[in-house]
């Protein structure tokens, strides 16, 4: 009896773990609140990794034919450099990274990653060099090591390792009685959000893409939490070409561009001063912003940067 059932359990651990990591794909996918429904090109080539530039030229795209949400956007990112965008609650800032990522195409105008349009290159050539570190990070139910690898599957110990000291969740890990061969995720231990979104950052880090894509946490962190994931979030972002979906602007205030929309158009952009010289939009939120309860948080990361 023993020989036959273990083939069954065999089985029925595989499919059990096919049915995990379905769930947990489509709850990857729930975090960007997307499907995947673009495919790839009949002709479609490899993507050729070069320096590093994003292009978006008049992109115009609704997620219903009647109601577009982004109109006629268009920046050049170039290699290395730091975009931010900031706005009203939808105006647009997280369609921009959704079509990045190609969940969608644009109704008109194109996306160019270093000049080659995104519609004619196999989505899994390019995302091999694309990182993202998302609102709320949904970890999968394995270990530590687990959901740091998953940045980079064959990555030694030693420098999974080393990507959790820079995200500075090393320490963490060790405390745990597993370390990291701890289980985490809903089944496992409860990390805070903080420190998932600090695996998430150790991922990015070990993957190490030529794109980063950061949607800030909206949920407030303590203020000494926050700095210091923006500290890591610097780390994984070093020398990357990256966009940054901004909620407090405290945290960009050293970006190299930052983008304003407003209802799905660019209002403004430029550097943090320029844009403060021009005394539009973006000078009246800094200004709300400073009078809100983000003054303590804005004026000691504006000392630091300064
Ligand atoms: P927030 O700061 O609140 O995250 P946002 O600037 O990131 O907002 P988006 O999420 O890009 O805004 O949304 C832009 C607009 O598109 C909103 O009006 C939103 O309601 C709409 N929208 C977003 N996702 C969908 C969808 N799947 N189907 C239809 N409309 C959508």
């Amino acid at each position: 009896i023993s020989q036959l059932t273990s083939p069954l359990t065999v089985l029925e651990k595989i499919y059990r773990e096919i049915t995990e990591s379905l769930v947990e794909m489509d709850k990857m996918f729930d975090i960007m609140e997307e499907k995947p429904e673009v495919c790839d090109h009949p002709d479609a080539v490899d993507y050729v990794s070069n320096a590093g530039k994003i292009e978006l030229k008049s992109v115009t795209f609704g997620y219903t034919k009647d109601q577009p949400v982004l109109k006629d956007v268009s920046f050049s990112v170039p290699p290395g450099k730091t975009f931010a965008f900031v706005g009203p609650s939808g105006s647009g800032k997280s369609t921009i990274i959704r079509l990045l990522f190609r969940f969608y195409d644009p109704d008109s105008g194109q996306i160019l990653y270093d000049g080659q349009d995104i519609t004619k290159v196999k989505q899994k050539s390019l995302r091999r060099h694309l990182g993202v570190v998302p609102q709320d990070t949904v970890l999968f139910n394995d270990t530590v090591s687990y959901n740091i690898r998953y940045g980079r599957v064959d990555a030694s110990e030693e420098e999974m390792i080393e990507a959790a000291k820079a995200a500075d969740i090393h320490k963490t890990i060790i405390g745990f009685t597993d370390g990291y061969d701890a289980k985490v995720g809903e089944r496992g231990l409860k990390l805070s959000g903080g420190e998932k979104q600090r695996v998430a950052i150790a991922r990015t880090i070990l993957k190490s893409p030529s794109f980063v894509f950061l949607d800030e946490a909206t949920s407030s962190l303590d203020t000494h939490t926050e700095r210091n994931i923006h500290a890591s979030l610097q780390q994984a972002c070093r020398g990357k070409t990256t966009v940054v979906i901004a909620h407090r602007l405290s945290t960009i205030i050293g970006a190299d561009e930052i983008i304003v929309l407003k209802e799905g158009r660019i209002a403004e952009s430029g550097s943090h001063n320029e844009l403060l010289a021009k005394e539009g939009i973006y000078f009246s939120m800094w200004m709300q912003q400073l009078t809100s309860e983000q003054l303590v948080t804005s004026e000691a990361t504006l000392m630091e940067s300064t």
